[in-house]
């Protein structure tokens, strides 16, 4: 475990410094300056236009001025927002010094900073300074990378939950049930034959029973959070010809792939990211499933049938203008065990179809070529991925780490409950409960290894 004050005074020791924004042209870039020595390191190489320095600012002031080299030459004009400790984002002191965006004047303000007696920060240096000193939990300190990287407004939601104490509170409500639990095993333990309220087994039964539902309601959102967060692995399927190509322009909005009635234009597996509602799939166009001797097409086919195996969900077309015959058998039989929808397309066309012929698949019929029933679809992708069950106000787990942390505590508390039936000693039953109880530390990382808070930090981008 952690010498967690060792560890402080160590980084403490540093100021460290990064650029904050991305590199390129833009309409200001930041450098970020945090550490005991922040300030009189930005005081060597910003000058006031008012002659004031830094030092003397409070936090939360700021000061327009330039920055200067080594000869005192201007490198640009800047603002020095100044924050005091423990009042900023690390909770040490901190500058933050904007300049005009480009990746030259930038680097050299860095650079400049860097002579002053900062030292480069490592990835994710700044947020492991703000959990270490106590600014936010780990879980919160995931949810700054979850919104970073969000690639949709539902993916942006799920981590500003977070980043606003949701997994926090609801860990510290399990935790208070089995810190009670603890308690109370204790005491009973002590005083067997004390008649003290609420000590007994069918009590210490059903505090466990809420820990167990808690923890499974926690762990129910994490796949519908990740569907969110990262995409769905989806491949469209089919014969040649039946509209794989002109549903998948359709959910991308553009020609993604190219559309011929000539069978087996996509020889290859076409690949893209499209949003779809809440939900983001990673799309995957193959080649039509089919018995066929050309070797490109074989190569093709093949490519498809991996993308089958492969899938998280699968969009099996079929044409509806034409009667269901052995390559739409073999499809169907090759996709009974996956996450499927079954999409009947060309329905502006008349029906040669038989639905039954489809068996108890949830079927969707859309005209690809036309656009109807596009909406339907949405709604029964979201439905498959649960992402409709999915309230404003839910927690989300964002991180497999999470997840493992809540699955252990499960773990521990099914097995506190099982000990506790078949009729072991309490102290037996106060072993499953300390092991949640230390599951849940670790996810807040009240008590956490050195390994697993640099696994964390070490996906950060540098400057976060
Ligand atoms: P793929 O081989 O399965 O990818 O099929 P394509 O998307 O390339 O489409 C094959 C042919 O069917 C093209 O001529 C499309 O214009 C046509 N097509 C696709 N979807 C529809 C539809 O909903 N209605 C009609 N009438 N034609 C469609």
């Amino acid at each position: 475990m952690i010498k967690l004050w060792k560890w402080v005074i160590l980084m403490s020791e540093r100021t460290i410094a990064a650029i904050a924004t991305p590199l390129g042209e833009g309409g200001i870039s930041v450098i970020r300056i945090s550490g005991e020595e922040s300030i009189r390191v930005a005081d060597k190489c910003f000058v006031a236009f008012s002659g004031e320095k830094l030092l003397e600012l409070e936090g939360y002031q700021a000061s327009y001025g330039r920055v200067t080299d080594k000869d005192g030459q201007t490198l640009d004009d800047a603002v020095a927002l100044v924050f005091r400790a423990p009042k900023s984002y690390t909770g040490e002191n901190v500058v933050e010094i904007s300049v005009h965006g480009g990746t030259v004047i930038t680097r050299q303000v860095l650079r400049r900073v860097l002579e002053c007696g900062a030292t480069l920060a490592t990835g994710g240096e700044f947020t492991k300074r703000a959990f270490l000193n106590g600014k936010l939990d780990l879980t919160k300190a995931e949810s700054v990378m979850g919104l970073i990287s969000a690639r949709n407004d539902a993916a942006a939601k799920i981590s500003r939950g977070a980043r606003e104490g949701r997994i926090s509170r609801d860990t510290a409500d399990i935790l208070d049930k089995l810190l009670e639990t603890a308690a109370s095993l204790a005491a009973y333990a002590d005083y067997p034959d004390e008649d003290i309220p609420n000590l007994n087994q069918e009590n210490f039964s059903s505090l466990l029973d809420e820990c167990y539902t808690k923890c499974e309601k926690l762990i129910s959102t994490y796949d519908t959070g990740r569907a969110i967060r990262e995409g769905v692995n989806c491949a469209i399927v089919g014969k040649p010809n039946v509209g794989k190509s002109t549903l998948m322009n359709l959910l991308c909005g553009t020609d993604r792939s190219i559309v011929t009635d000539i069978a087996g234009t996509t020889r290859d597996v076409v690949e893209t990211n499209v949003n779809v509602g809440d939900i983001m799939l990673n799309l995957a166009d193959t080649a039509g499933i089919h018995t066929t001797d050309d070797t490109v097409e074989k190569f093709g086919v093949d490519k498809a049938k991996e993308k089958i195996e492969n899938a998280e969900l699968l969009l099996a077309v079929f044409d509806s203008s034409i009667p269901l015959d052995d390559d739409d058998k073999q499809l169907l039989s090759s996709i009974r065990d996956k996450k499927c929808i079954i999409i009947l397309n060309k329905t502006d066309l008349s029906p040669a179809f038989d639905k039954d012929d489809l068996g108890d698949f949830e079927i969707i019929e859309i005209s690809a070529k036309m656009g109807d029933g596009y909406q339907e679809l949405c709604s029964a992708i979201a439905q498959v991925c649960k992402t409709n069950m999915l309230s404003p106000d839910d927690t989300v787990l964002i991180s497999e780490r999470q997840r493992d942390c809540v699955n252990h505590a499960l773990q521990a508390v099914i097995a506190a409950r099982d000990t506790l039936l078949c009729g072991m000693t309490l102290d037996a039953v106060g072993v499953c409960v300390d092991d949640a109880i230390a599951a849940l530390l670790e996810l807040t990382g009240k008590r956490v290894t050195n390994e697993v808070c640099d696994e964390i930090f070490k996906r950060f981008c540098v400057g976060k």
